[in-house]
């Protein structure tokens, strides 16, 4: 087992190994999979192995630099839908002690505690103010 541990250890050498975005296809891979087991969405599981063999590729893969690349890639591309992911989920958390509003100048998201009343908001980012209740 230990032999075999070593062997493991030493294939790997001067591999790419993991990173966020190998974790991101191997597990849109398995829930692809997932999801082909309902009719009519089979062609999914092909797009899943797809998916998990890029994974794969890249783990095992020697060229970094295209791998940093699609790693680079990935974070840019998934920034956005994070920090709405990230964001609904505090909102969820604090439902019950903050309101949130969207500032109608800039568009940022603005966080202010339930319960106060009638209350005049300054956007932090523009200056904009705004009366709301909370
Ligand atoms: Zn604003």
């Amino acid at each position: 087992m230990r032999q075999l541990a070593r062997k493991l250890q030493q294939f790997m050498v001067g591999r790419y190994g993991n990173d966020e975005f190998t974790l991101f296809l191997s597990l849109a891979g398995l829930i692809l999979g997932l999801l082909a087991n309902f009719k009519y969405l089979g062609f999914l599981y092909y797009i899943g192995a797809i998916l998990i063999i890029f994974g794969l590729f890249r783990t095992l893969s020697k060229n970094y630099n295209a791998r940093r690349k699609e790693l680079n890639w990935y974070l840019l591309w998934s920034a956005k839908p994070k920090a709405e992911i990230k964001l609904l989920i505090n909102r969820i958390q604090e439902r019950e002690t903050h309101k949130y509003f969207k500032c109608k100048n800039c568009k940022a998201v603005l966080r202010v505690p339930k319960g106060r009343g009638k209350i005049e908001i300054t956007c932090p980012k523009c200056r904009a103010k705004v009366i709301k209740k909370t």
